[in-house]
């Protein structure tokens, strides 16, 4: 059996355990399935360690016996209170910690006594002396502490050869970092970083409770402010409305006997849309856009000039957050690693690759494409009835459902006519359509009646699309099966035919037979490219193929001024093939 170094994601709100088997990293449930521990530990009417999920439930009635968010405490002399006991952050810390080891050498069977644990890229020496200690009440081994956002790093780009710089944005629930890091040849280094250790997701939840509670004031006339209990029901149904609210453009927020007035109940039934949602979170999504200019500044790099952006920390699924990211940055976010588990994933990808194992990066199943429809919009400043909508984006995990609203645009309109298309064309029609459906019989009623779309994809590649009145719930679906070609196997044997001669023509000009100048570089770019073949999608193949034989044919011809061009060709499709 191999000796396994498990990496763990020690968070403020929520961690996880991960460890690297059978070639990738695998966050590791407890025995009902969680994958996420909440960092939260608490002491039973009994007197024993409640840890997790049933600590932070709680919360709620018994605080004085319950401690959240121990990770700011970390490296200071501070103590906490647990009943009679009174406890050091890092044995806190431990507490959680010997937890999660727990969990994992359940679930493989194995003990673990070596750890990777993650911290944020802004913690001291202090902090970070008192996070191994933590782990080593625990009874682990903390073979190295990394950051944050190099674990994020390693999800992403383990194994990846070239020099590769990435920004990190962490969003969590109750902390926000944001670093700039290059990584090379599985070593990363953070450049700069920044943040704001009060801004999460939970500062988002408290404005739909502000909004709750000015809702049930003016229908109600009752101020919940002063009932705890109250409180708790509200922030938690805040919490699941805006986690709807990341896939769908209205949620509603049903709590029934909320609370009294005059002896007769209180019911709360109200519906949130995402527009009036992102309106409330917009100064806060600005804030943390603020701080990406100042970790940008430290590092000396315009946001041109980074190469991606990673998304870590729940509170990311936001809709607005990616939206403003790729304004800011002209390319869309990469969240498709589970932005919960990504730091516990790369910590494990770590932990493999100091056990010996040769890593990799995680790998999901994606959506290669970008699905959308088409508005009435502006294109190049001119209204223009096409303009192309995204609704699922590229680089999606699957299976994945999205919804946004439409308006109609005149009084009684009766009609909608639904388009679908692939591609990422700001003008539609350059996109390719892939259905299209009209739905009848809309309700009489003034411009702008709500009308949502609803797109899912399965793991099928098969694309599930609803468009619905939103008033009346009238509705019209359709299916499209090939949203997703798969590989086409016959295509793919019928490429590897075409370039069937090309690994002897490789190792010819490698062995000193005569070539063009450059003809190592031209061997090399044609090797990437050939092992880029069986991934790329079918439009990219066919032109990959076509400028691998253009190359080949460069070489076999000795023609120095071909070699750079159909190199120079090549290299470019293959740099953009990489991003
Ligand atoms: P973390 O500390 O990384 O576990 O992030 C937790 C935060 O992410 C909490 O505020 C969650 O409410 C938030 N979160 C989780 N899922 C979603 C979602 N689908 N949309 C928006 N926020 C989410």
């Amino acid at each position: 059996m191999t000796d396994v170094i498990a990496g763990i994601d020690l968070g403020t709100t929520n961690s996880e355990i991960a460890v690297y088997r059978d070639g990738r990293p695998e966050v590791l449930a407890d025995d009902g399935g969680r994958l996420i521990l909440p960092s939260v530990v608490g002491l039973a009417d009994d007197g024993a360690f409640l840890i997790g999920d049933s600590a932070r439930n709680q919360y709620l009635v018994h605080p004085e016996r319950t401690v959240r968010s121990i990770k700011r405490k970390m490296g200071t002399d501070e103590t906490v209170a647990l009943g009679d006991q009174t406890l050091r952050p890092q044995e806190v810390s431990a507490i959680v910690l010997r937890r999660l080891k727990e969990i994992a050498e359940a679930r493989i069977g194995q003990a673990i006594g070596r750890a990777v644990i993650t911290v944020p890229a802004y913690f001291s020496d202090t902090q970070r002396l008192a996070t191994r200690e933590a782990g080593e009440i625990a009874g682990l081994e903390v073979v190295r502490i990394i950051n944050e956002p190099t674990a994020a790093a390693l999800a992403y780009e383990a194994g990846a050869h070239q020099g590769r710089r990435l920004m990190v944005y962490d969003l969590g629930g109750g902390t926000f970092d944001v670093s700039i890091v290059r990584i090379e040849g599985g070593v990363v280094e953070v450049i700069s970083s920044h943040g704001d250790n009060h801004l999460g997701g939970d500062d988002f939840d408290q404005l739909i409770v502000d909004w709750l509670c000015g809702e049930l004031s003016s229908a109600h006339g009752v101020d919940p402010r002063t009932d705890p209990g109250v409180m708790a029901r509200l922030t938690r149904a805040a919490e699941t409305a805006k986690k709807a609210l990341s896939d769908h453009a209205f949620a509603p927020i049903t709590e029934e006997f909320l609370t009294e007035r005059d002896g007769a109940p209180v019911h709360l039934a109200v519906e949130l849309s995402r527009d009036r949602y992102e309106e409330m979170i917009a100064p806060l999504v600005e804030r943390t856009l603020e701080a990406i200019h100042i970790a940008l500044d430290g590092a000396s790099l315009g946001p041109g000039e980074v190469e991606e952006i990673l998304l870590v920390g729940g509170a990311t699924r936001t809709p607005l957050i990616r939206r403003r990211l790729a304004e800011i940055f002209g390319r869309p976010p990469r969240g498709e690693v589970d932005p919960d588990l990504c730091v516990a994933l790369g910590a494990a990808i770590q932990g493999g690759a100091l056990a010996g194992h040769e890593v990799s990066a995680v790998l999901v199943d994606v959506t290669p494409y970008t699905f959308g429809t088409s508005a009435l919009g502006e294109l190049k400043g001119e209204p223009y009835p096409y303009c192309y909508v995204p609704i699922i984006a590229k680089n999606s995990s699957i299976p994945v459902r999205r919804s946004e609203v439409f308006y109609t645009v005149v009084d009684d309109q009766e009609r909608v006519q639904v388009r679908i298309f692939q591609g990422e064309d700001p003008d539609a029609l350059n996109n390719i359509q892939l259905g299209e459906f009209t739905v009848e019989g809309l309700s009489q009623a003034p411009s702008g009646n709500p009308v949502v779309l609803d797109l899912a994809l399965d793991r099928d590649g098969i694309l599930h699309v609803a468009a619905r009145e939103k008033v009346t719930g009238l509705e019209r679906r359709i299916t499209i099966d090939n949203a997703m070609p798969r590989l086409d196997a016959a295509a793919l044997a019928a490429a590897r035919a075409r370039i069937g001669g090309l690994a002897s023509a490789d190792a010819e000009s490698a062995a000193g037979a005569p070539a063009a100048d450059g003809a190592p570089e031209a061997a090399a770019l044609l090797a990437r490219a050939q092992a880029l073949l069986e991934t790329a999608e079918a439009e990219d193949r066919e032109e990959l193929i076509d400028l691998i034989e253009a190359l080949r044919d460069a070489l076999a011809a000795d023609q120095p001024d071909a070699v750079a061009k159909a190199r120079d060709d090549l290299s470019n499709l293959l740099f953009y093939l990489d991003t």
